[in-house]
């Protein structure tokens, strides 16, 4: 096998040091343009396996384009701001967010940019050694000023399109982060909660509480509570108002006691409550072991506009407040969509500022999305429940619930809840103030429209998936409260609270008067203020303290990447971009947030073709994790079978959008495959050494007959097809018809003219020489994308053989004009060539070779000795037709003197003897004549003494003096053959010992019970 760690060292230091990859940009300068816009990867550790699929495949697609003479914008870039990197950060200093204004925000976010750029430096180094060529010296950065004014522009263009607001939005957000989690950070768990039955007393028209009359709901968050502002019903479930005994007596188990304030011992009170039918007996009779009579049966349409009494309206101001001001407040609304009779009492508790259904509903009634929580998830301005904690007092609500009679019954229940995917905390809901893109009220319909017009590979990622994910988009959320961003570009009037958008650095200067600082991050930018120019107005503009989400700076980069807005040129030459690459994960994430931000900005799509690709699991098909330990390093792949047969793996290895079950087996499946690549070039450096230097391309008189026609058809066919194929971004094929061309060179061609090479004419030798040079040259132009570094090391072994000038002349040669195989162009297929009936044909024939060999096999017949006659029997004229075509081949391969073939009747059978194959029946006359023995024998010691060759480290060039001693052996050895093919000056073949000459080497073995030896020296010439 060969030294995957020596080339790749030596090669990358030839690609250094020769400039390499800035000439083959350099070459392709007046080519067609093409934008690849390269995701950035997030720069908070080493590159994992999946990073590296990722950075192959766009590595490969760059090599591809590069080679067909596009002009490619290759610029890599990098996501380098938000809360992971403030993570890591904090955890390093031992610190907590609220810690960061006493630590000096100037020395936090230094040392986020630290962390972030020495990250980046590593995956550099990374990404160069799996060969990835991209534009490293100058990749962007999300954190360069001319990024940040970037990613204002777009914030501006949305302000000016209309499609930027502020407003207040219920969040998931984790109390420990303090932070909103966006949909793609939340992690769903299994936990145990406890759950509440809740009664709520009716009130008549008059605001008066009705005796004994109760709406039941059920909750399993009791802290939502305090934000309760109505119940939701839907209209078109039956509900039941059920009369109950209560009282001292009927408070049947202790622990869940019902607690129906009756007032006086063992007396019984009847209540009414009001419940789903379907519901009713399994939670008045199972939950709370009480006995029922309907008294009454409605659609749940009927209870819309019931008002209720609050358990906590007279402890939370906010309550009373809004029961004056607001008619649907602490009354039945409906909802068809998010109320059912699958658990629960079918009237659900409505608190439209803890979650996004519940906002939903509110949002229609007009209530407001009513949250008091601050980001530590602690109740502010709540009267006497301020200071209490969402979630974590849980069991002090339920108690202050209880206290008023209003609780049934708790229950534990089971279900999946949202955790932070980062510490792992329970989320809550908080409403904030945050900025949004206005993406659902015009954009939406649009975006759809265009989705329908990218080419996505594969197809159903852009039909099904992205499409699926536009009809249900939201508004986006694009502001953060943290440190470490992209400042939001708003500046506020703290008196007349007038805003500012600021779209760039100018504009900035302009309204300030003042020279923007030259980082434009926090704290710097927050020292940029002015006093208000409105008439009156004595307040001053400050800059609003959020940040914005990463997602914003990702989704920006169609501009950024080109330096827009600061060039116009580039942006004008290349928008948008022709092709994209990232993993499944990306329609909610960089695909979305890429259209996203083209569309608030300019109404248009940013890219036109996508290549999307699944995940990287275990060989078992599990997601890689540190708890199952199953994580595949790149370093630990790099290191096994080095960069090339794992991106000759990792790029063949699973259709556009399915998951890669990375399996070390594969990848060394596909080392070996290499390694025979590499032996079929020294198999044409040592023939060249004997036939002449090879020229690389055939001529007609080389292919006149069937097998170079075959191979040359084979080759031409693999080029026209790699292109469609490739074209149609189906990269995971391209790989493997290289690979199947190259093993078809080396086990089907070079197999069947061995003979011909050592033993064949003059002009037999040359075309096959010939042959396999070119169809080895091409395959290792098409190669070159795949495995960078071998096919690199493998061409400059070439042009040292092969591509030398002649004395005193210039280089000519143009198969090595080049001092890089990747300055030359991809081949081109020679359509004339292209025969696909020979190719079917050579398949066939195939087959019957299979057959024939492994019935020899199974008669004891080594391959060296010949049968008389093959016969095939087929009722298909194809195989006929093959057979007559290729008889000769077949022949060689099986070493038959004739090959016959018998075209049977559709309704006759062909037996049972002999072998099968696909089309037919192979049998082999296997009786060996005096004529067949005696050329068996001459083969036999053709191939000894060619061993013996090898073994005394002889090359083909060098002629020997040759003694052959075995009984018998004298009259039946064809001299001049055996003479011939192993080079021999001298041969002496004798029967007996007395006459048998000892030369330098010397071997003793038996053929066919005969006791024989060689022996042979090396002659000087
Ligand atoms: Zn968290
Ligand atoms: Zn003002």
């Amino acid at each position: 096998m060969y030294n995957h760690k020596e080339i790749e060292q030596r090669i990358l230091k030839f690609w250094q040091e020769e400039k390499i990859y800035e000439a083959a940009k350099k070459k392709n300068e007046n080519g067609k343009k093409v934008y690849f816009l390269d995701g950035p990867p997030y720069t908070t550790g080493e590159i994992h396996v999946g990073t590296a699929w990722n950075k192959t495949l766009k590595d490969f697609y760059l090599r591809m384009m590069r080679m067909q003479g596009y002009n490619v914008w290759d610029r890599a870039g990098w996501d380098m701001h938000g809360l992971p990197i403030t993570h890591k950060v904090l955890e390093k200093l031992k610190l907590e967010k609220q810690d960061i204004e006493n630590f000096g925000v100037e020395k936090f976010i230094k040392l986020c940019e630290k962390f972030a750029v020495d990250n980046m430096n590593i995956m550099t180094e990374q990404f160069k050694k799996l060969g990835v060529w991209m534009d490293w010296e100058n990749a962007y950065r999300s954190i360069s000023p001319e990024f940040i004014e970037g990613v204002w522009w777009v914030i501006k263009r949305a302000h000016e399109n209309k499609f930027l607001y502020q407003g207040k939005k219920t969040m998931h957000w984790c109390p420990s982060c303090a932070t909103s989690l966006a949909k793609h950070e939340l992690e769903y768990e299994e936990v145990e909660d406890e759950s509440i039955f809740v009664k709520l007393p009716l009130e008549d028209k008059n605001g008066k509480q009705i005796k004994d009359e109760f709406l039941l709901v059920w909750t399993t968050t009791p802290w939502t509570m305090p934000f309760n502002l109505a119940v939701m019903v839907n209209p078109e479930i039956d509900y039941v108002k059920a009369e109950v005994e209560v009282g001292a007596q009927g408070a049947g188990n202790a622990r869940n006691a019902a607690h129906s304030g009756a007032p006086e011992r063992n007396s019984v009170r009847k209540e009414k409550w009001i419940i789903a039918k379907a519901l009713a007996g399994a939670v008045i009779q199972g939950v709370f072991e009480k006995k029922f009579r309907v008294v009454d049966e409605f659609k749940g349409k009927k209870l819309e506009g019931l008002h209720y009494v609050h358990p906590f309206l007279q402890d939370i101001p906010f309550h009373a407040k809004i029961k004056k001001e607001n008619k649907k407040a602490h009354s039945v609304i409906l909802s068809a969509e998010y109320v059912d009779v699958g658990s629960g009492t079918g009237l659900v508790h409505c608190a439209p500022g803890c979650g996004p259904e519940d906002y939903e509903v509110g949002h229609r009634n007009k209530l407001p999305p009513y949250n008091t929580l601050d980001e530590r998830g602690t109740l502010e301005d709540a009267g006497k429940y301020s200071g209490l904690r969402a979630r974590k007092d849980d069991t002090k609500f339920i108690q202050a619930l209880r206290e008023k009679g209003a609780i049934l019954a708790t229950t534990k229940v089971q279900h999946d809840y949202a955790h932070c995917w980062r510490c792992k905390s329970a989320v809550i809901f908080r409403t904030t103030d945050q900025w949004f893109f206005d993406v659902e009220s015009k954009l939406k319909e649009k975006m759809l429209a265009e989705n329908a017009k990218i080419k996505w590979q594969p197809e159903w990622a852009g039909s099904k998936w992205m499409h699926s994910w536009l009809e249900n988009l939201r508004d986006n959320g694009i502001t953060r409260q943290i440190y470490w961003g992209i400042p939001l570009p708003v500046w506020q009037c703290s008196s007349c609270k007038k805003f500012e958008v600021v779209g760039s650095v100018y504009e900035l200067e302009k309204l300030s008067g003042k020279k923007a600082p030259k980082d434009l991050h926090r704290p710097y930018i927050d020292a940029i203020k002015w006093s208000c120019k409105q008439k009156g107005c004595k307040g001053n503009f400050g800059r609003l303290s959020d940040v914005l989400d990463v997602w914003v700076d990702a989704g920006s980069t169609s501009f950024t990447c080109l330096d827009y807005p600061q060039r116009a040129d580039l942006f004008k030459e290349y928008w948008p971009a022709d092709m994209i690459m990232e993993g499944k994960d990306q329609i909610r994430g960089w695909f979305n947030l890429l259209l996203v931000a083209s569309m608030v900005a300019l109404e248009k799509p940013s890219f036109k073709q996508v290549y999307m690709h699944g995940f990287i699991n275990d060989a078992l098909g599990r997601k890689m994790s540190k708890s199952l330990g199953n994580i595949i390093s790149p370093e630990e792949v790099l290191s096994k079978y080095g960069a090339d047969a794992t991106r000759f793996y990792m790029i063949s290895g699973t259709p556009p959008g399915l998951d890669l079950n990375y399996d070390h087996r594969e990848a060394e499946i596909k080392y070996r495959s290499l390694g025979v690549f590499g032996n079929i070039s020294r198999y044409i450096q040592d023939y060249a050494k004997v036939i002449g230097k090879p020229s690389f391309k055939t001529s007609a008189k080389d292919a006149e007959e069937v097998e170079e026609k075959y191979i040359l058809s084979r080759l031409n066919s693999t080029i026209k097809e790699v292109k469609e194929l490739f074209a149609d971004l189906q990269f995971n094929k391209v790989p493997t018809l290289i690979e199947e061309l190259f093993l078809e060179l080396s086990r089907f061609y070079i197999q069947s003219t061995r003979e011909k090479l050592s033993a064949g004419t003059k002009q037999e030798k040359e075309a096959v020489l010939n042959t396999i040079s070119e169809v080895y040259y091409k395959s290792l132009l098409m190669l070159a994308p795949v495995c960078p570094f071998l096919a690199e090391d493998i061409y400059q072994q070439l042009r040292d053989a092969f591509g030398a000038p002649e004395q005193g002349s210039v280089r000519k040669d143009k198969w090595f004009s080049e001092k890089s195989i990747h300055l030359h162009p991809f081949p081109q297929a020679d359509e004339k060539v292209i025969n696909k009936k020979l190719e079917t044909q050579v398949d066939i024939a195939k087959q019957i070779i299979e057959a024939a060999l492994s019935q020899r096999e199974e008669a004891k017949l080594g391959i060296r000795w010949p049968i008389s006659e093959l016969q095939v029997l087929t009722k298909d004229k194809d195989v006929e037709a093959a057979v007559k075509e290729l008889d000769d081949t077949i022949g060689r391969q099986v070493n038959v003197k004739e090959v016959k073939v018998k075209l049977l009747a559709s309704s006759s059978s062909a037996g049972e003897e002999g072998k099968e194959f696909k089309g037919g029946r192979v049998l082999l006359d296997t009786e060996l004549t005096k004529e067949l023995e005696a050329e068996g024998f001459t083969r036999e010691l053709i191939r000894r003494v060619q061993a013996l060759r090898k073994k005394a480290g002889l090359e083909k060039k060098d002629k020997i003096s040759l003694a052959i001693c075995g009984k018998g052996l004298g009259k039946i050895l064809d001299a001049g053959k055996i003479r011939e093919l192993v080079n021999a000056t001298s041969l002496e073949i004798s029967d007996d010992e007395s006459k048998y000459r000892k030369q330098e080497l010397e071997e003793k073995f038996m053929v066919r019970e005969k006791s024989m030896k060689i022996s042979l020296k090396k002659l000087q010439k």
